[in-house]
């Protein structure tokens, strides 16, 4: 009952008996309110408002319940007050009663004890620190509620008594209530009386348990991954670069890192799902770690990408060893969700301080040696070469000169016609990006789009090519140009990005074009991912009505059971089939082929790069649609393009 405010009184009213709570109600000290008389009204049995004034001179209304008792063999009262209406707004008048008040609201547990460590006095905070009773406290000397001992608050209190100031001390493991060990902060001085001599010993403390498992909790997520538990990039970098530099202090004995990716992994964890895919990564790198020496250092340094450092290994043959195990542990099937998986690597070693005196170059020289490894089909072990080097530095140059490209309106657009078999007019016109830099001159699509794909530059460049091509059909549609149909070739990137929908809606109500003057053309690899995404993203499109395109068509191998799902216009038959040698029909059969399918779904077809009127009779008896190639026009500026729109003579070779 500590925490209900009753008092006991006779039949004069005069308190005979309160409750802790009652006590610190009224703002009394423990026995304080004994012998004061209230002038309580009361009928036993009945629930009532009573006016009680406090040792402030302010009316505090609660509701109280009154029942009959005893007090030696004499008739009483116990008047109960009921905690509900006990809220109240704090008012304070004199000094005394607004430090009591500062004492009693305060957020701080506040202890203060006599000479001996008996509490004398003790706030609401304190109680729930500490889990105890009012009782439990009155009176009582200090717990010794800490493993170590002088940190108890038994021993804190001897500490400060003998002249010690604690100014937010931490304490780790304090005993608290239903002895959880908390985590707190103290502050804590001796008290003198008026005579200058000590009285005792004031305590704060402050509950800081949660704000230090956060602070924990941080720690761990930034020197480690949270998945596997093993160190991340930074660690890995961190621990690297210190040993690289104890090194340079000592003797210069070689380091080793290697960097390993698993191959295809983003196949495999969607096709897995996320929980499994995770299964597999935790599978992985427990299998990585029990291959290692416990003094290696292995770190999850990327998605699908682990980094080691091997201490103590000379030789790059050493390296070379551990690979080919690692990558042996890796190959065993790893069985998930009632399935074998089998997962391959592709490792990248590199050796300190040869091929780099820092960690971060170590780092890079490694990865671009697991590149090379992936570019040549993965699975698979390489070293660092210098010329590997010397790609990867062109390749950075490349990227940071193109990351300036828009900007600098080093990008133009060239179109390429695209003529109707039927009515040997032409139709419409492909746009093609062209990059011209000052210093490396005309820079072919081919080298960078794979270059934006990977850096993620295509999006923004995607975008402007897009706005740009429809802001140049309108402009032709201005200046009285026949209405031709725009192909614009979309990156895998931007086709999954889920603004690339609203950025075609966009360029085309900006430039006032029906969205059936637009093509998009998609590659068949882009459609095969994940092909229920690949159709929904598809249908959204073909919900505008633009026209949508399979470029390369024949190139990608689409499964023909997807073809007939997607709502496709047009299939580009790719060049590969149609450029042979001599002008010669490369491969007849297959365009014949391509034509009868397309005719079959209901689809039109474009075959590209016709260079010769040979190529150009068949395909036209074949039954294909449109033809695009330099032999009825290479890609052009805008202007010429316009020019030979207007020519009286006709595009149609012959
Ligand atoms: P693509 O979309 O298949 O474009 C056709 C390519 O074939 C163009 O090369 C074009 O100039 C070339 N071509 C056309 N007719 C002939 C011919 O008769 N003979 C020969 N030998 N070649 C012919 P280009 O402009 O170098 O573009 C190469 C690739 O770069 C394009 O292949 C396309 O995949 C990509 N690309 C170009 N512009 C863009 C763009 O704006 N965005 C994206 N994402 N990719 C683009
Ligand atoms: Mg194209
Ligand atoms: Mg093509």
């Amino acid at each position: 009952m500590q925490s209900t405010a009753s008092l006991l009184v006779d039949k004069e009213g005069l308190i005979l008996q309160a409750s802790p709570a009652a006590e610190r109600l009224f703002f009394a000290e423990a026995g304080g309110l004994i012998g004061r008389h209230y002038g309580f009204s009361y009928r036993p049995g009945e629930a009532a408002d009573i006016e009680i004034l406090q040792p402030n001179g302010d009316r505090l209304t609660v509701a109280t319940h009154v029942h009959l008792a005893e007090w030696h063999d004499q008739v009483a009262y116990r008047v109960e007050i009921d905690p509900a209406s006990q809220a109240r707004p704090l008012v304070a008048k004199s000094g005394n009663d607004l430090l009591r008040a500062l004492v009693a609201y305060s957020p701080l547990a506040i202890i203060v004890t006599d000479l001996s460590g008996c509490v004398t006095l003790w706030n609401h905070a304190a109680v729930q620190l500490l889990g105890r009773s009012d009782v439990e406290m009155r009176g009582q000397k200090l717990p010794e509620n800490c493993a170590q001992e002088e940190d108890s608050l038994l021993g804190l209190f001897k500490r400060a008594l003998d002249g010690e100031t604690f100014q937010g001390y931490e304490v780790n493991g304090m005993q608290g209530e239903s002895d959880a060990l908390l985590d707190v902060e103290v502050w804590a001085t001796r008290m003198n009386n008026a005579r200058g001599l000590p009285a005792g010993v004031l305590l704060m403390l402050a509950d800081i348990t949660s704000r230090k498992k956060i602070e924990a909790h941080i720690r761990r997520v930034i020197g480690h991954d949270m998945l596997t538990g093993l160190p991340n990039r930074q660690q890995f970098r961190k621990q690297l670069q210190r040993l690289l530099h104890h090194k340079k202090h000592h003797e210069m004995m070689p380091v080793l890192v290697m960097q390993l990716g698993l191959d295809r992994f983003r196949a495999i964890n969607k096709s897995l799902g996320p929980y499994l895919g995770d299964q597999l990564l935790r599978d992985v790198s427990r299998r990585l770690a029990e291959s290692l020496y416990e003094t290696d250092l292995l770190a999850r340094t990327g998605g699908d990408e682990f980094s080691v450092l091997l201490r103590g290994t000379h030789h790059i043959q050493d390296g070379v060893r551990v690979a080919e195990r690692l990558r042996q542990r890796l190959a065993e099937p790893i069985v998930l969700g009632g399935q074998e998986i089998f997962v391959t690597a592709s490792v990248g070693l590199a050796v300190g301080p040869d091929d780099g005196a820092e960690a971060e170059d170590l780092i890079r020289a490694a990865d671009s040696a697991m590149a090379r490894a992936k570019e040549q089909g993965g699975d698979a072990c390489q070293y660092f070469t210098p010329e590997l080097d010397a790609q990867a530095r062109n390749r950075l140059v490349l990227e940071n000169a193109l990351r300036h490209a828009i900007e600098r309106n080093e990008l133009f657009l060239e179109y390429q016609p695209q003529v109707d078999v039927a009515r040997r007019r032409i139709v419409g016109v492909e746009a093609l990006l062209r990059w011209r830099h000052p210093d490396m001159g005309l820079i072919s699509p081919a080298s960078f789009i794979p270059l934006a794909e990977n850096s993620g530059l295509i999006e923004p460049i995607g975008h402007w090519v897009l706005n740009e091509a429809c802001r140049q059909l309108h402009q032709w549609d201005r200046a009285g140009l026949p209405p031709l149909r725009m192909a614009v070739n979309v990156s895998a990137r931007q086709f999954r990005d889920s603004k690339f929908r609203d950025h075609v809606v966009t360029a085309l109500t900006y430039n006032h074009l029906a969205p059936e003057r637009l093509e998009l053309e998609l590659t068949e690899s882009m459609l095969m991912r994940n092909t229920q995404e690949a159709i929904r993203m598809l249908e959204r499109l073909k919900a505008l009505r633009v026209h949508l395109a399979i470029d390369d068509f024949g190139t990608g191998f689409s499964s023909m059971s997807y073809l007939a799902e997607f709502p496709i216009d047009t299939l580009k038959i790719d060049q590969s089939f149609v450029r042979g040698p001599d002008g010669q029909l490369r491969n007849g059969p297959i365009v014949r082929a391509i034509c009868t399918l397309a005719a079959g779904l209901g689809m039109r077809t474009i075959a590209e790069g016709v260079e010769s009127p040979n190529q150009l009779g068949l395909i036209a008896k074949y039954g294909c649609d449109e033809v695009q190639g330099f032999l009825l026009a290479k890609p052009m500026l805008p202007d010429h393009l316009a020019d030979l729109m207007r020519s009286p003579e006709s595009i149609w070779p012959g």
